[in-house]
């Protein structure tokens, strides 16, 4: 029981890392982003959330940004985000196009975090009313999330097989001696080949 749920779940870290690793292929020729924008006109302040999830050249990106608008009122704060939704409609929108070289990080000021291509920062945003906004960056580059999956799944497959290897030269499953002499109980480690089987 315990070791087919374990074969499982090596079997769902290795499909989710080689979909993954699809994906990473893929943001090289196409761009996905996946937008959210919420508006707040009924008090001040006034407010539009974006909320980010793109997937580009090589990375998967988050940005989230809160723009407070300047309106003077309700009305106008509504006639502002009426303005910027022009483009697009509130809530989820989803849109391909050729990659834009994100998840480069357009800062100037230094990030937050930065190793291993892993980049949380807090950038300005140029957003509405031609102000900048604070915005919130977190990147993280596709070979990571290949490689975090990929690398328990590798780890326990190998060891599985080569358990596998030693039962069937009559070796002992954890440290390899040769038990053809002595069957049961390893000399060496302590470790009965049946028990580990
Ligand atoms: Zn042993």
């Amino acid at each position: 029981m315990r070791r087919n749920l374990l074969t499982l779940l090596t079997a769902l870290l290795l499909l989710t890392s080689i979909a993954t690793a699809a994906l990473w292929v893929r943001s090289h020729r196409v761009g996905e982003l996946l937008m959210h924008d919420a508006f707040k006109s009924d008090a001040l302040p006034y407010v539009l959330t974006s909320t980010w999830l793109y997937l580009d050249s090589g990375g998967v990106g988050f940005i989230r940004t809160r723009s407070v608008c300047s309106a003077n009122s309700p009305a106008e704060a509504r006639e502002w985000f009426e303005l910027y939704f022009r483009d697009h409609p509130p809530g989820w929108t989803r849109n391909r196009h050729d990659p834009w070289g994100y998840p480069k990080v357009n800062s100037t000021a230094a990030p937050a975090f930065d190793h291993l291509g892993v980049v949380v920062s807090r950038e300005p945003w140029p957003g509405m009313g031609g102000q900048n906004h604070p915005c919130f960056r977190a990147v993280v580059p596709f070979w990571l999330l290949v490689a975090l999956p990929a690398v328990p799944a590798l780890v326990a497959a190998r060891r599985r097989w080569r358990s596998r290897t030693r039962l069937r030269a009559g070796r002992c499953v954890a440290c390899g001696y040769d038990l053809r002499a002595t069957p049961g109980r390893c000399p060496e480690c302590g470790k009965g080949v049946l028990a580990s089987r």
